[in-house]
């Protein structure tokens, strides 16, 4: 037997603990797992390296349309970039409809976008001021293999704000609702960075979380994005078919950077808390389900503007670094959280695990002291810069595609991941 590559003496993870053996791929799946030395075309020698499933960013915003502007990264540069992290699937947006009619062509539009990604990628719905029936648009759904729908519970002014009723509705229905979660009615208007943080305060996100759990029916299933504070974590209780995300940057920046002269760069929403919120963060990162990056950076100079800080584009890029940041402040413990979970959250079936017939998704890991370096994204700055983590990934396939080897990403095309929908049992 000639597989089409292998991956030998490598210390895999399956089933939760670290194996020495070996990985056998055919076709863009897993096919053999085992000590056996079999021939292959191609091999990768895992010696001393952790072999680990592909990882999966459920929240990036590549190509991102916010009207004045796009986010840095398209789906070329944002994918080369998550190659070089270990990401072989990002999960992006659609941008928000306002109703059913719209569904069809940003869609299409997204796919379009997406289509030069080298990692796999998925969408979830985004809902603006949405008034429609939400059971109406359930078939395109279904048929376009999108099993998560995001809503906003602020951003009234801009016309996003989802309304409570709405939220009810959907909830009720058998699909995953994604909640950005800050209280409108407790968010003030900003002009100046100093008062940023308190304009949006953590009490703002603890209480629409509250509001978005009070509002669930008995199958609703709930899944709370980036997460921002430690005091709002520590609140929350591991409860069937809710989900909580969080992102390195509330792990590593404080709201003290918005006072440096160059604060504005660090602009994102929810902001940046206080050292005291991020030591809670870490206290209770064992109730967080994923870890996505939130991935949308901003040119330095379209952040650097002189404006009401309710002007300057939110938002930071962390895609090709998240897995090395969270590694080194918490070890094996987040390899769940970057692979089997977020693939049963959204549903990547053949995704997440070192299995035999799950898609040859890998990140093979170099243990060591390493420096981030800034590597494919276009954004013209990386808050992250130099920062010591204690891992780097040295290679990274995506089904079965050796996609980045050694920092160096070559450009095999991903495809669009068809999410798998239950209907209504
Ligand atoms: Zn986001």
């Amino acid at each position: 037997m000639m597989y089409d590559l292998r991956i030998i003496h490598g210390q895999c993870y399956i089933d939760h603990e670290f194996i020495e053996t070996n990985i056998y791929i055919n076709s863009g799946k897993i096919a053999y797992i085992g000590p056996e030395n079999f021939d292959a075309l191609e091999t990768i020698d895992g010696q001393s390296l952790k072999v680990l499933p592909g990882f999966i960013d459920p929240h990036t915003h590549l190509h991102l349309n916010i009207g004045s502007t796009y986010s840095s990264d398209n789906f070329f540069s944002g994918s080369q970039l998550a190659a070089y992290g270990g990401i072989t699937t990002v999960l992006d947006f659609l941008d928000p409809i306002y109703n059913n009619d719209e569904f069809n062509k940003v869609f299409s539009r997204r796919l379009n976008e997406a289509s030069e990604s080298i990692v796999d990628y998925s969408f979830h719905c985004t809902f603006g001021n949405y008034k429609d029936k939400f059971k109406a648009l359930l078939p395109n759904l279904n048929e376009a293999g999108i099993t998560s729908v995001k809503v906003f519970t602020t951003y009234s002014d801009s016309d996003r704000r989802c309304d409570d009723e709405k939220i009810k509705e959907i909830l009720s229905e058998n699909i995953l609702m994604m909640a950005h979660a800050e209280k409108d009615e407790l968010i003030k208007p900003c002009s100046l960075i100093t008062d940023y943080e308190a304009s949006r305060s953590e009490k703002a996100e603890y209480e629409a979380i509250k509001k978005l759990l009070s509002s669930r029916s008995k199958s609703s299933k709930l899944y709370i994005v980036h997460i921002s504070s430690g005091h709002t974590l520590m609140k929350l209780n591991d409860t069937p078919n809710v989900y909580f995300e969080s992102c390195p940057q509330y792990f590593y920046l404080s709201k003290d950077l918005f006072l440096k002269e160059d604060g504005k760069k660090y602009l994102l929403a929810p902001p940046l808390r206080s050292d005291e919120s991020i030591s809670l963060m870490k206290k209770n990162f064992y109730k967080l389900d994923t870890i996505g990056t939130d991935h949308c950076p901003f040119m330095l100079d379209e952040k650097m503007i002189k404006a009401p800080v309710d002007n300057i584009p939110k938002g930071l890029g962390s895609l090709g670094y998240a897995f090395q940041l969270m590694y080194s402040i918490f070890g094996i413990e987040v390899i769940p959280k970057f692979t089997e979970n977020p693939a049963k959250i959204f549903k990547l079936d053949s995704k997440g695990y070192l299995r035999v017939g799950m898609d040859a998704d890998i990140a093979l890991i170099e243990e060591g002291k390493f420096k981030i370096e800034s590597s494919y994204s276009k954004c013209d700055f990386n808050v992250y810069d130099g920062i010591e983590v204690k891992c780097r990934v040295k290679s990274t396939i995506r089904t079965g595609k050796i996609i980045m080897q050694d920092g160096k990403v070559f450009n095999h095309k991903g495809r669009y991941i068809r999410r798998a929908y239950e209907g209504n049992n």
